[in-house]
C-alpha cells in the first residue's frame, strides 16, 4: 500500500505545469553607475551582483520600490528564486 501511495505523490509532481515564470536577464550595471557599500544610498536598490569577494562586485542601485530593499526588477527576481538571499521582507508599520 505504501508504494501505490508514493507513485500518487510522484503522479502529482509530474503533472506540474512547465509554463513557470521566465527569468529575465539580469540588468548589467554600467561600471559609474555602480554601488558599492560605501556609495549605496538609502533608496537605492541593494540587490548583490558578482561575487561579494571580488573586486567587481557591486549593488544594482536603481531606485528601491517603498517597503523593499529592491527595484523593481529584483522585487520580482527575489519572489521568483527558490533560494531568497534575504528572509522574509518585514512589514514596515505606515
Ligand atoms: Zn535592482
Amino acid at each position: 500500500m505504501r508504494g501505490a501511495f508514493l507513485n500518487k505523490g510522484l503522479a502529482m509532481f509530474s503533472n506540474k505545469k512547465s509554463t513557470g515564470p521566465v527569468l529575465q536577464p539580469e540588468p548589467v550595471i554600467p561600471v559609474d553607475q555602480r554601488k558599492t557599500m560605501e556609495t549605496l544610498m538609502a533608496d537605492d536598490c541593494r540587490w548583490p551582483i558578482g561575487d561579494p569577494q571580488g573586486a567587481d562586485f557591486h549593488f544594482c542601485g536603481k531606485r528601491k520600490v517603498d517597503g523593499h530593499p529592491y527595484c523593481d526588477f529584483h522585487v520580482r527576481r527575489a519572489g521568483q528564486t527558490s533560494k531568497p538571499r534575504t528572509v522574509a521582507y518585514p512589514h514596515f508599520a505606515g
